[in-house]
């Protein structure tokens, strides 16, 4: 799984947790590895977590179905910039490039 994730949908960074089965569709949760949080105003990785939030990604489908990822994405005080904000997700940009299943 860990590498469907990485060459199908550019998750690099992000461990994964679980899939989920529903109705219709498929969710496959991640979450970003602990030395991977990143800063997204400056790039520092000297960073607090201050909480999280679940953020879902339309994705590739598998065969018929649609998939999404579910990030927990932390929200995170930067100790060099001071800003506090939802971590970078990188991901999120790329897929943009994706076709459209
Ligand atoms: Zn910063």
């Amino acid at each position: 799984m860990q590498t469907l994730l990485q060459h199908g949908f550019g998750v690099r960074d992000q461990e994964y947790l679980k899939t989920e089965y529903h109705d219709g569709h498929i969710s496959i949760h991640i979450k970003t590895k602990a030395d991977k949080l990143r800063c997204s105003a400056c790039g520092s990785a000297n960073v607090i977590r201050k909480g999280k939030v679940q953020r879902a990604f339309r994705t590739v489908g598998i065969g018929l179905k649609p998939v999404f990822l579910v990030a927990e994405v932390c929200i995170l005080k930067c100790k060099d910039c001071g800003k506090q904000r939802q971590e970078k997700i990188h991901f999120a940009d790329e897929k943009k490039h994706l076709p459209m299943p």
